[in-house]
């Protein structure tokens, strides 16, 4: 049993983005981690540098030419005809062709990796991949901004393991897509995926359960703090008792925040955070995951809180001045972004947003729970 939580980061997420003009042109992981540290909430012993996953590793789930394309892509995209591109998702599609187009998401994958080893062979406890999370990943090409799919590559590392208990549930606002279509035939899995309605992917849809083992919670826009405590108490909490996981997989995209540029959603992080705090306790074996997440300040914040609720530490009220300092250099090229409000400098808690609890939500928790 892992006596406190263990973070995993990369330097590599601090290097790298997708280009200018793309919503990951924005830095996610660096920033909450720099929050973190400048919060003194870690300790250079429990943070963990990610390994990268190795080929073989990745081969697990990605084909084999996919990934050569990848790498080839990462070596000199030059040599990348148009007709892998179009093969491949890459360069197309919102899934831009960067200098560590391979190296990036295999850091992404070898942290989760890393993470699950650490808590199956600790045989319990929290580990926290801020860098994981690309719910979107399909065995043989890029989606929505993700080349490789960790929480797969995770999951099929547990089933190897042994496990026959693992619950994912991701708060993301776009659907699991790609963890869906990977898993939910097996019933040693159980994908729990709240997210908007009418956006892309458009997958998860009310009464999708992919092959089985998914249950949806399309919610509509405008999705609010009373109405995600209301899907945590009535139906996710419902569903990790009923199904008593050994293991959590906690995917935490940033984007149902109200601030986010990518969805309607209109979330406050701290309805995140009490999910967080719920769901710890459902299953000995926590590994928390970032995600989504495209307003640099809201993304950052957010994940910071995360590592202080599974550390069951409090929020603080005002910044200490180097927490501050790490938000007030961030810069984003969007109209959301050119006077942003004093409190996204020195504040972690965003205003709650409570509001009522439409029968669309409620139509939704009744649904997964038949
Ligand atoms: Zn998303």
């Amino acid at each position: 049993m892992l006596a406190r939580p263990l973070l995993i980061g990369s330097e590599i997420y601090r290097r790298s983005t997708y280009g200018p003009r793309h919503p990951l042109a924005i830095p996610r992981v660096s920033t909450a981690l720099d929050l973190i540290w400048a919060l003194k909430a870690v300790e250079p012993a429990r943070y963990i540098d990610s390994p990268r996953a190795s080929l073989d590793e990745l081969a697990r789930f990605h084909d084999r030419d996919y990934l050569a394309a990848l790498a080839l892509a990462e070596r000199d995209r030059k040599q990348l005809t148009d007709e892998l591109r179009r093969r491949y998702h890459i360069g197309i599609n919102g899934n831009p062709i960067f200098p560590e187009i391979l190296s990036r998401p295999s850091t992404a994958a070898g942290g989760t990796l890393k993470g699950l080893a650490l808590l199956h062979e600790a045989g319990g406890g929290i580990v926290h991949n801020v860098g994981g999370g690309t719910h979107h990943g399909r065995p043989d090409r890029a989606s929505g901004f993700c080349y490789l799919n960790d929480p797969v590559l995770g999951m099929l590392d547990l089933l190897e393991r042994g496990y026959s208990r693992i619950l994912y549930v991701d708060l993301d606002a776009h659907h699991a897509d790609g963890v869906q279509d990977a898993l939910s035939h097996d019933p040693r899995v159980l994908i729990v995926s709240v997210h908007e309605a009418g956006r892309w992917p458009y997958s998860g849809t009310l009464g999708d359960r992919g092959q089985g083992q998914a249950r949806n919670i399309p919610v509509p826009p405008g999705f609010n703090d009373d109405e995600m405590d209301f899907i945590l108490d009535e139906a996710l909490l419902p569903l990790a008792e009923r199904f008593r996981p050994e293991i959590l997989i906690l995917q935490l995209g940033a984007d149902a925040l109200a601030e986010d540029p990518l969805s309607k959603q209109e979330l406050s992080n701290g309805s995140l955070w009490r999910a967080v705090a719920a769901l710890k306790r459902v299953a000995p074996r926590v590994l928390a995951l970032g995600g989504g997440g495209y307003n640099p300040w809201s993304v950052a914040r957010a994940w910071a809180g995360n590592w202080l609720v599974l550390n069951d530490l409090a929020i603080p009220e005002r910044l200490p001045a180097e927490a501050e300092t790490v938000l007030r250099a961030l810069h984003w090229d969007h109209s959301k972004g050119r006077e942003p409000p004093e409190h996204w400098f020195t504040t972690l808690a965003d205003t709650p947003r409570p509001g009522v609890i439409r029968d669309a939500v409620r139509l939704a928790v009744a649904d997964v729970l038949a």
